[in-house]
Formats: structure tokens, sequence, C-alpha cells
């Protein structure tokens, strides 16, 4: 039996029921997988009168380069145990926008949208934006963009190689990425981790120091974390404007504690270890595992259930009603 019937050139095929069946068990693991997802406390931190956040600001979805959707992202953010992050997909502040909206639907993380301004000459985070910022303008333009929609900009990965292109804007800067992935991982001389810091300590205004997992799929979300200091009630704006204030710590790949002097010495006298020793990817409940086999099943259906021939000698008129005629 068939449900919906398509033309396809000179041969009609069908869609089988078992492959709508298979579509609504990728849907319900997706959903139900989501859902159904760990919450792990995030418990209340202050100090210097301060709420103490971790947030990390550069991650990427399905909307670019990444493995995780916008929805995805906001539940592995939670079991990571971040409070906030920023969603920054290149060229478009689309996906953070929606997983803002599915955050706040479903009590998750603080979301701030942003975007990875890219081009071949740096990469510029942007975070605190309702509207992308094109990158086909001067840097210049670029910033003041940002800085108009109240953002705040954040130099990314700031290996020499974009060091050039930041140059014009970097007295600017709201933020530094001083922690990356690439301090554990690279070993390239071009995307060497202590260029980062030199860039870091080298900038006159000090910009805030900031630490990102740059997320995509390689690394791990969360990896590297900014300890942001907010007025409370904590939320999106605050923390935008506790970067914009420098008020921000980071835990450099050596233990030491880089950013605000204030808070560093706070952070000395009452330390505060970031919720970083974690690394499961998985959900742990039962109800989540079932739904991603749930799900898996779904996918497998989906590959091999997709398209059956119409039997041979059927006639073109008994095609089922509601088939779209071929155009
Ligand atoms: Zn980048
Ligand atoms: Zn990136």
């Amino acid at each position: 039996m068939t449900a919906r019937s398509v033309r396809d050139g000179r041969r009609t095929a069908s869609i089988s029921r078992a492959w709508l069946a298979a579509c609504a068990l990728v849907v319900l693991g997706l959903v139900g997988g989501a859902a159904f997802d760990p919450r792990p406390e995030r418990p209340v931190v202050r100090r210097a009168g301060y709420r103490v956040l971790e947030a990390d600001f550069h991650m990427h979805t399905t909307y670019s380069d990444g493995t995780l959707s916008p929805l995805s992202l906001v539940r592995q953010a939670e079991r990571r145990g971040l409070d906030a992050v920023s969603v920054t997909e290149h060229n478009t502040v689309l996906a953070g926008r929606l997983a803002r909206a599915w955050s706040e639907a479903t009590g998750g993380p603080i979301v701030i949208p942003g975007e990875e301004v890219t081009t071949g000459a740096y990469h510029l985070i942007a975070v605190g934006l309702e509207r992308t910022v094109s990158p086909d303008q001067p840097i210049e333009r670029v910033v003041a963009d940002i800085h108009a929609q109240g953002g705040v900009a954040i130099g990314a990965h700031p290996v020499k190689r974009f060091q050039p292109g930041l140059a014009p804007v970097r007295a600017e800067l709201d933020g530094v990425e001083l922690m990356h992935p690439i301090a554990f991982m690279s070993r390239s001389p071009e995307w060497s981790w202590l260029d980062l810091l030199a860039y870091y300590e080298e900038t006159t205004p000090r910009p805030a120091a900031i630490g990102s997992s740059d997320y995509h799929f390689a690394s791990v979300l969360g990896l590297c974390r900014t300890l942001v200091f907010v007025r409370e009630p904590a939320s999106a704006d605050a923390v935008v404007e506790a970067i914009r204030a420098r008020r921000t710590v980071v835990l450099d790949r050596d233990g030491r504690l880089l950013g605000h002097p204030e808070l560093v010495g706070a952070l000395e006298r009452e330390p505060y270890t970031p919720r970083t020793s974690d690394y499961a990817y998985r959900g742990e409940n039962t109800a989540d595992r079932v739904l991603r086999l749930l799900g898996l099943a779904g996918v497998a259906g989906v590959a091999f259930l997709r398209v059956r021939p119409r039997p041979r000698g059927e006639a073109e008129g008994d095609r089922d009603p509601v088939s779209p005629s071929p155009s």
C-alpha cells in the first residue's frame, strides 16, 4: 500500500508507509532524545559581589560546519555545565536566535545570539546581536555595527595570520580569545596558542580575557570557557555588560588565572574550579538512551525504505488522487 505517489522522470515510484514511520522515529529520537537529556545542576556561584557564570562564546552548528543543530547545542551546553553560551555561526545570526528561542522554551542556559564574522583576513566573534553583521565591509564598519546593536567584539583565535586583519580595530576589541582548543591540540606553528596569549597581553587597552571552545565536532564544547562576573539578575544583557566592562577570568592551559586583576585576586582568595572535568558526550538516563536508539532505527529506515517501485502494468489512471501532477 502506498501513502503517496510521486513521478520521477518516466518512472513512477512510491513512498512507503514504513518510510514515513521511519521519519517519525527520527523526529521522535531527535525531539525525545533532547527532551530527556540529563540536566546537571548548575549551582549558583558568587565572588566579589558578582554572580560567576561559566560561559562559552564561540560555537558552530549544522548551519555551517558544525555537527549539532542549534537545538542540540543548547542541550549539550547544559550537559557540559555551561551557564551561558553564545552561538556564533559564520556570517549569520539565525542559528543563535533559534538556539535562544529553544533554550528559553525549555529552561536551558542563557543563550546570546552571536556571529563569527568570517573573512579571509580575520575572524571576529560578535556577541549580543539581533541582526547579522555583513562581513563585506571594512572591519571598522563591522565593529561599529556590532557596537551599534549593543554587542561586543572579540578577536577570534588571533594567531599571526589573522593579526593584520584585526589591526585596524585592535584597540576597540572588547575581548580577545586567549584560550582555545589549539592550546591542547595544535602542533602547527601557524596555529600557536602562544600567539593568542601574546596578542591578549600586548593589546591596549586590555580587552576582556576570553576562553572559547570554537566548537565544531573535533573539540569538546566548553573545553575552554570564560568565567564571567555578572550583576544580578543574571541575563544575556548582564553577560554582555560584564564583557564590555572586562569582568572576566580565564583558566589557561597551565592553570594560571588570567583576566581582570581584582577578580583574579578574588578567585585566588576563594578558589573556584570550573566544571570542565566531565568529558562525557552521551546522555545518561534510560529515556534518553531508548529514544536515541529509536531515532537511530528511524535513520536506518529512512535510508533503506525510501522508495518502492510501483508494480509493472499499473495504469497511469491508478495514481493516487493526491499525487502531484508532473510539471
Ligand atoms: Zn574562526
Ligand atoms: Zn569558529
